[in-house]
């Protein structure tokens, strides 16, 4: 790809997103770059394809500069979600193993700027990707034999590692709570059952209220979107089929 500048970048990120996610046609963005910012076509195909297997996780083989290649990662850090972003390191380093294994040499720049974002993102867990993480790999100890994972379990270490993570929380309303408990009076309004315990501090009947349409979802934190469950039904609404 010929030498580029910091603004041809900018744009080739922003046209390339903009193809993406549907904005605008693959042709269209190519004719912009080129008339507009004077990038030859095959570099603006070469960004567009790049940003393409970034976003899909997929390997891509045409090298970008280093310079476009920390530009594409650090706008996509900030613009899309710690899946993309996981995709994006993903792409990268298979791009880094393919051009390694290829032209038998050693992708140093590449590797620094993967590294430097494979840091970013170990940093930025968040809790339930810490959950999910520890679903498949239940999943996938579930796999060995008890014998083996017995093993595994004595030649692990029992002081549980400490990590930080950064978590999102909603900060809810809590005259919805009290009046979405109140109409439930201590029935699950799901099940219909006696809320199965109460609580220690005020003897009051334990439910959860839960909302219909997730408040990370778009949904709104207003008693038409609540439902008073017992545990058990709230868990089910959550990880049932
Ligand atoms: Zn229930
Ligand atoms: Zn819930």
């Amino acid at each position: 790809m010929a030498k580029v500048t910091a603004e041809q970048i900018s744009a080739a990120y922003q046209v390339s997103k903009n193809i993406f996610s549907k904005k605008i046609k693959r042709a269209e963005g190519i004719e912009l770059l080129s008339n507009t910012y004077h990038l030859n076509k095959a570099s603006a195909g070469d960004f567009i394809n790049c940003f393409k297997c970034l976003m899909e996780g997929r390997v891509f083989q045409r090298a970008m500069s280093s310079s476009a290649m920390d530009f594409f990662m650090s706008s996509i850090t900030t613009d899309f979600s710690i899946e993309r972003q996981e995709n994006a390191l993903n792409a990268l380093y298979k791009h880094i193993e393919y051009w390694e294994s290829h032209y038998k040499t050693n992708a140093l720049s590449m590797r620094k700027i993967a590294n430097y974002y494979l840091k970013g993102i170990e940093q930025n867990l968040t809790t339930d990707s810490i959950y999910q993480q520890l679903e498949q790999s239940v999943a996938e100890s579930l796999k060995l034999t008890s014998y083996e994972r017995l093993n595994k379990i004595r030649a692990s270490n029992p002081i549980p590692k400490k990590i930080l993570v950064s978590s999102t929380v909603y900060q809810r309303n809590q005259h919805v709570v009290a009046e979405r408990l109140n109409t439930a009076n201590g029935t699950c309004e799901r099940c219909n059952k006696k809320a199965p315990f109460l609580r220690a501090k005020d003897n009051t009947p334990y439910l959860e209220v839960h909302h219909k349409k997730q408040l990370g979802h778009g949904g709104l934190d207003v008693l038409e979107n609540t439902i008073a469950l017992c545990p058990n039904c709230h868990r089910e609404l959550h990880f049932g089929i």
